[in-house]
Parts: structure tokens; C-alpha cells; sequence
């Protein structure tokens, strides 16, 4: 699909296949992956990488070890989910070269954002401007990969139900963080609609389907990337989900955590629970609790705490958890159709 605006993606090679060949035209190339990816991914790009480095660590200092180790090259290839990306992304910007982003899987969108995710002492720091020449969208790739963490991906594109939402709640409440832009919850709306109406699609994981969730992320990013701020698909559905993590101590998937949270804060919002639920079920997202192995007891302590947790961290937005209290009872009732 082509689109309105620009993205970070200076250009693309979609289709079934598109992975082929790919390897014996770019020169002298460097692939940062992991050994699965690569299993799949280097007999069908074909080609001999100068080198190829393994993600073993996120941290920046592990990162730095890695790449002063590495010969020249001209591009940086990176293959698998987010952190193989990442890892080339943050190579290619402290280098200055070209980057070629080929997602193995669609649950995170680290293949259309710019910045490269990594960690300083455990925690995320996102640093760099990147953008992928070309980003190859391989379906037989990505059809290697579990279909329920592909089906993950629609979570950050559900999350423009509650998102915009809130973003809507906190202008009227005089306590908007950005110039409010009417325009750009709109456009985010009628994204998450496109990726709806495409339901059975993504289910299954055909070509239609998975390119409905790259069509979503980029479209985000021609709202998100030009306002500087992600609050069409980031509020109150992503707090419940820091919560649990430092809760719990333990990372989810993130479409997975990001459905659960969608369910409960669309509840709190009033905002459709029903219509979003359905959606979750048709296109097989595993948000329940159980999935998760997240405890009923666990959940409810996240819930009645999440004004305080919210309150204590002045750099998270304004959403519905400061206008709504959250008691035992409601909580509750919330969570009373969710399996444990
Ligand atoms: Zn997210």
C-alpha cells in the first residue's frame, strides 16, 4: 500500500521470497542475528557475509566489545526479531552504514523505528536515526516463525483503542503533554480499522495478513515520527504492562501483555470492550492471564495499584487510571471472565 507521509524506511522489498538472492548483491556485508534466524535466513539469502555476530547482550558495553571486534564493511544485515535488529541498527549509526533490516517475525516493531533499543545497566535507552535501505518483508520468512508471536503483533496497533482514548480524555481534562491533533487520532483510528477488517488474515498468517501489521506500523510511524511522541498508541494499556514487568520481574511478549491490557483499561474506559474483545479472539491473540502465567492475585495488586505507580512517575501521560478509581470491587468484576 503506498502511503500519505513518510517513514524511516528509505526502501522496500515485500513479497513471498523476497529474501532471495539479496545476499550475493550487497557487497561486503556483516549480519548481526541469532542461530535460529540464521538457520532459516542464510540458505535462501545466499551470498557470504564478511562476518557474522551473534546477539549476546543487549548492554551497550557488550555491544561495543562486539563491533571493535568486527572488520569494515559497507552494510549492516540484521535478521530475526527485534533484538538482532536492534543490535544492526546500533551497529550501522555508530558506523555510518548502510542497514538492511530483515524481521523474522513481526511480534515488535523494531524494523520500522529509527532508534536502535539497547540497555545501559538493564535499563532501555533507545539511541540513533536509523533507517533500513531496503527493509525486506520475506511471508515464507516470516511463516518460519510461531504464528502466535506473528498474531503479537497486531497488540501495538490494538493499543490505538485505549491510546487514543486517553489521549482524548487528557485534552479534555486540560492535561494534554503534546499539541492535541484531532487529525492524527483519526488516522490512527481508521489504522486500527484497516488491521481489524483484516482479522481472518492475520489469523492465519497469509500474505494479506502479515503485511496488514507492517502496513499498521508504518502508517503509525507517519503520525508517531513527525509528532515526536507516540500517544496515539501508547497510554493506558502499556502502564498495566510496566507494572506487571516490574511487578513480576520477568519480560511477556509484548502484543500478548499489551492485549491483556487493552482488555482491562478499554473496560475502565468504557470504550467498546466488547467490539475489541472479539477482534482479540477472532484473530487468535493470547492475552489471557493464563498464557502468561500471570497469578488472579498478581493482576488485581496491579490493578488497585496502578494510580500510585502512575503518580510516581511524573513522565507517563495523563490517561483514564487518573480519572477512573480502581477498586477491589471493579477490579474484580474486570477480571471475572479472564482465565487463570
Ligand atoms: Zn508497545
Amino acid at each position: 500500500m503506498k502511503f500519505e507521509g513518510s517513514t524511516n524506511v528509505r526502501s522496500e522489498r515485500f513479497g513471498a521470497g523476497s529474501i532471495e538472492g539479496l545476499g550475493d548483491e550487497l557487497g561486503n556485508f556483516i549480519v548481526t542475528t541469532m542461530p535460529v534466524p540464521w538457520q532459516v535466513a542464510r540458505p535462501r539469502m545466499g551470498g557470504t557475509p564478511t562476518a557474522v555476530v551473534m546477539v549476546e547482550s543487549m548492554e551497550v558495553d557488550v555491544l561495543d566489545r562486539q563491533l571493535a571486534e568486527l572488520p569494515a564493511c559497507d552494510t549492516f544485515v540484521g535478521i530475526g526479531g527485534g533484538q538482532a535488529i536492534d543490535m544492526a541498527k546500533y551497529f550501522a549509526w555508530k558506523r555510518g552504514a548502510r542497514l538492511v533490516s530483515i524481521p523474522t517475525v513481526l511480534s515488535v516493531d523494531a524494523f520500522v523505528t529509527p532508534a536502535a533499543g539497547v540497555r545501559r545497566n538493564h535499563i532501555v535507552e533507545y539511541l540513533g536515526i536509523t533507517s533500513p535501505d531496503p527493509l525486506v518483508i520475506d511471508y515464507e520468512l516470516l511463516r518460519t516463525a510461531p504464528a502466535d508471536l506473528n498474531i503479537a503483533g497486531v497488540g501495538d496497533l490494538l493499543s490505538i483503542h485505549t491510546a487514543t482514548y486517553d489521549w482524548c480524555l487528557a485534552e479534555q481534562a486540560g492535561h494534554s503533554e503534546f499539541p492535541f491533533a484531532r487529525r492524527d487520532v483519526d488516522a490512527a483510528r481508521a489504522i486500527l480499522a484497516d488491521t481489524i477488517a483484516q482479522a481472518n488474515e492475520i489469523r492465519r498468517c497469509t500474505d494479506a495478513g502479515l503485511q496488514a501489521i507492517v502496513d499498521g506500523y508504518m502508517r503509525i510511524n507517519t503520525l508517531c515520527l513527525p509528532a515526536g511522541h507516540y500517544r496515539v498508541e501508547e497510554g493506558s494499556e502499556h502502564y498495566l504492562f510496566y507494572e506487571l514487568e516490574e511487578r513480576l520481574k520477568r519480560p511477556f511478549i509484548h502484543g500478548h501483555i499489551v492485549g491483556l491490557g487493552v482488555y482491562l483499561l478499554s473496560r475502565l474506559q468504557e470504550n467498546e470492550p466488547d467490539m475489541v474483545t472479539s477482534f482479540m479472539h477472532q484473530v487468535g491473540l493470547k492475552f489471557q492471564p493464563a498464557e502468561m502465567a500471570i497469578r488472579r492475585d498478581d493482576l488485581l495488586e496491579s490493578l488497585s495499584s496502578l494510580l500510585e505507580y502512575v503518580g510516581s512517575r511524573p513522565h507517563l501521560w495523563y490517561t483514564v487510571i487518573n480519572e477512573r478509581k480502581i477498586d477491589r470491587e471493579w477490579g474484580e468484576a474486570a477480571i471475572a471472565e479472564l482465565k487463570f
